[in-house]
């Protein structure tokens, strides 16, 4: 036991593990991505999580000690353990959860969070307290988390995101940037959006992930529109966690002319077969689509992203004004790419342009789209997404039909103006 470095836990532990010389710096640029010569193994045979009494016990075997942070989050009540840095391979979280019998902890994810980081994130099934973080910093090492079960009460006064000068990244910066309408003087910006990433994998099917998939198409796509004369922003270069309104914070900040979430999602039903383009509709009533929605939101919260707080009435009402005036052209946005794939003879779903809540598409000055380029769920979708003729020839079709619709937008724009 006294190899634990061990205390009393407060809603937030900081843990350096002491005498393995990571070299951690807390100064400017500490979250830079550089490699990492120490990376912890996850080491699955010493992992296991317990419920005896009601108490909660997390144990991870680590093949050796990385510094890290716990904290819990509300609405549902999760666990987050930050790291850095650990290598989960190709182990399953969901192992680990099954053993436990599915008490306590409901769902359990874990993957690369931002480069240098990972992250754990389990689902409880109640509010808990975390009552002790402890990392053995011998051989072999281990970090324990135990949790009680508290009352709702009590767990909102120690829930959140702790603020941290070494995490909090600086945001881009948020004065609401009246960016010019593009109106064809200047080259077009679009920012290309790889849906998931790192700890939120997207669906999958076999070996096939769509986190993977989206960020081969999406690189070249970047490269085609690039030839084209566009102007090309990624929301994400690798397999990282992006969450949802920092993607939007990205097409902000660089005073996007347009945003295209790339997806190739799984959908139960099985049935769904070729690309499908999806526009803002918070009224949407669609199953399916709904489904696609609530997941995509439901990634962030799995990820570990506090969404307590950020409803703003006023924000909200002043957003829908905006919205009036870009919805109609990403309406035609969609036509736009409906008409180029379907002119390439690419395989469109029965319903090509359908409305979804997905929050991604929110941002209410840049027309967005949301792009499902197949469904990960079809065998014959999975075939063309692994095909780099495919991808070409749909990467050909995108950028004609963003073209197609900047020129007409163009137009509008100046005619707005006069
Ligand atoms: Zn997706």
């Amino acid at each position: 036991m006294n190899a634990f470095a061990r205390f009393r836990a407060a809603a937030v532990v900081w843990l350096l593990a002491g005498g393995v010389g990571l070299g951690l710096a807390f100064g400017a640029g500490a979250l830079r991505a550089e490699p990492l010569s120490a990376l912890a193994q996850y080491e699955p045979g010493r992992s296991a999580i317990h419920l005896s009494e009601g108490a909660l016990t997390l144990s991870l075997g680590l093949s050796q000690p990385v510094p890290y942070r716990v904290f819990m989050l509300d609405s549902p009540p999760r666990l987050v353990v930050d790291f850095r840095e650990v290598d989960f391979g190709a182990a399953a979280p969901e192992a680990l959860v099954n053993a436990a019998g599915m008490k306590g902890v409901t769902a359990l994810r874990w993957g690369k969070f931002r480069p240098g980081w990972s992250r754990l994130v389990a689902e409880l099934d109640g509010p808990y307290a975390i009552t002790r973080a402890a990392e053995r910093t011998t051989d072999p090492a281990a970090l324990e988390i135990s949790l009680k079960p508290v009352d709702a009460v009590d767990f909102a006064t120690r829930a959140g995101t702790p603020q941290s000068a070494l995490w909090d990244l600086p945001q881009p910066a948020d004065v609401a940037r009246t960016h010019p309408r593009q109106d064809g003087t200047r080259p077009l910006i679009v920012v290309l959006d790889p849906g998931h990433g790192g700890i939120d994998p997207g669906a999958e099917a076999g070996v096939l992930r769509e986190a993977v998939l989206v960020m081969t198409f999406a690189r070249d796509l970047k490269e085609q529109m690039t030839r084209a004369g566009i102007k090309v922003i990624m929301t994400r270069e690798e397999d990282v966690f992006v969450p949802l309104e920092t993607r939007m914070s990205v097409a902000r900040a660089v005073g996007a002319d347009l945003f295209l979430s790339l997806h190739a999602d799984a959908l139960a039903e099985g049935e769904a077969t070729g690309a499908t383009i999806y526009l803002l509709d918070d009224k949407a009533s669609d199953a399916a689509s709904e489904k696609l929605a609530e997941r995509h939101d439901r990634a962030d919260l799995l990820a570990g992203v506090d969404l307590e707080g950020h409803d703003d009435e006023v924000a909200g009402v002043l957003m829908d004004l905006a919205r009036t005036e870009t919805q109609p052209r990403s309406t035609r946005l969609a036509g736009s790419l409906r008409d180029a794939i379907k002119g390439a003879g690419l395989s469109m779903h029965k319903h090509p342009v359908q409305g979804a809540a997905f929050s991604v598409l929110k941002s209410a000055d840049i027309p967005s789209i949301l792009l499902e380029l197949g469904f990960l769920s079809s065998p014959a979708d999975q075939a063309r997404l692994n095909d780099p003729v495919w991808r070409g020839a749909m990467s050909a079709a995108i950028v004609k039909g963003v073209i197609s619709w900047a020129g007409a937008d163009a137009v509008e724009g100046r005619k707005l103006r006069q």
